[in-house]
């Protein structure tokens, strides 16, 4: 199937840096300079299924059902994995019998790594307005917001997570710094320009319209401003291929069931759509091999006691989605 992006416009872009990392992690930065230009953005026509926009009432269904995942299931990630719902960064091939401590360490260090990578640790003091992209229950807002003594708003489909967000601000004497609302990434209640850090971990892969998740990204960060992506990708089609083999598109569908994702796209997909924004000094890594330690880890936990307890009091949503992580470790094995 062939997906188009938008039609030629012109349209006034000021150009960005842009940075990404593929999967999960496809991290992706952004910087605007000063001045405004009038640039073309080029129709694209486009390989993957994954950057067109789906029916609305197909959209819709996606959106309900990201809340209602959401909704029922961060209770029982915070109580075994705590605030960040995202994978560890590792050393590849390191053990996965490392401690829970371990684990929480690899995750902060994902957001580390995401930052050194995009160049915004040197550049600390500028990073005054942080928007937070599916901000989960606010563990990465929290975090960038003390470690930059920046303001950030985080914006999440589940007003479970936006409640728990906020609480955990008001808990941790932030809620001056930082605030968490219901809103959809795809049409952000921001005005143009706004944010010095757009950030968006593991949210991206949920996005039933990338060129328009792109675009919004893009429009809501500030001249100069940088951009983070660090989503789940499927690999990069060699030349020739038109798609996944159907063993690998195969396994990719059925983690969308159980996560509540969309079709997948590859990191050439994401840096095609950010080039014809006109960003500038886009960067894309593969982290693969640094994330793939996770699921194991999260499969070991969720198989103690407390793991199975909290799992059959979370629902079935919880379940299903425990069924699907040996999925996960198989696309990673064979680099799907
Ligand atoms: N970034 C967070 C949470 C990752 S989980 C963290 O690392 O801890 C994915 C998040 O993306 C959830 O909070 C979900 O509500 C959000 N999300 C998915 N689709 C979205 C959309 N269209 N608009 C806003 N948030 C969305």
């Amino acid at each position: 199937m062939k997906a188009t992006l938008a039609p030629s416009s012109l349209i006034s872009l000021p150009r960005h840096k842009v940075s990404s990392l593929r999967s999960p992690s496809l991290l992706i930065q952004s910087q605007r300079p000063s001045s405004a230009l009038m640039t073309t953005m080029k129709t694209a026509s486009r390989g993957s299924v994954a950057v067109t926009a789906a029916a609305t009432s197909s959209v819709e269904a996606l959106r309900e059902g990201i809340a209602e995942f959401y909704n029922e299931t961060s209770g029982l990630w915070e109580e075994i994995w705590g605030d960040h719902m995202h994978h560890g960064f590792y050393d590849p091939d390191s053990s996965v019998q490392l401690s829970d401590s371990g684990h929480r360490e690899a995750q902060i260090r994902m957001i580390e790594e995401s930052l050194r990578f995009a160049g915004v640790t040197e550049e600390e003091k500028k990073i005054k307005r942080v928007v937070d992209v599916g901000c989960g229950i606010g563990g990465s807002s929290r975090y960038i917001a003390s470690k930059f003594g920046a303001e950030c708003v985080g914006i999440t489909l589940s007003p479970v997570q936006a409640k728990r967000a906020n609480d955990l601000a008001a808990a941790q004497s932030l809620s001056h710094k930082v605030s968490f609302q219901v809103a959809d990434a795809l049409e952000q209640p921001f005005e143009d320009g706004m944010f010095d850090l757009v950030w968006s971990m593991e949210s991206g892969e949920h996005m039933p319209d990338k060129a328009k998740f792109v675009k919004e990204l893009v429009r809501v960060a500030a001249p100069g401003g940088r951009i983070i992506i660090v989503t789940w990708c499927h690999r990069n089609l060699s030349q020739g291929e038109e798609a996944l083999q159907p063993w690998e598109q195969n396994l990719l569908d059925r983690i969308c069931k159980t996560f509540y994702l969309p079709a997948w796209c590859s990191t050439s997909d994401y840096v095609n759509l950010l080039q014809s924004l006109s960003l500038q000094d886009i960067k894309c890594a593969d982290w693969s091999e640094n994330v793939a330690p996770f699921w194991p880890a999260v499969i070991r936990t969720a198989l103690t006691w407390k793991g199975l307890v909290s799992l059959l009091r979370s629902g079935m949503k919880s379940i299903k989605g425990a069924l699907t992580m040996p999925l996960m470790i198989e696309g990673y094995k064979k680099g799907d």
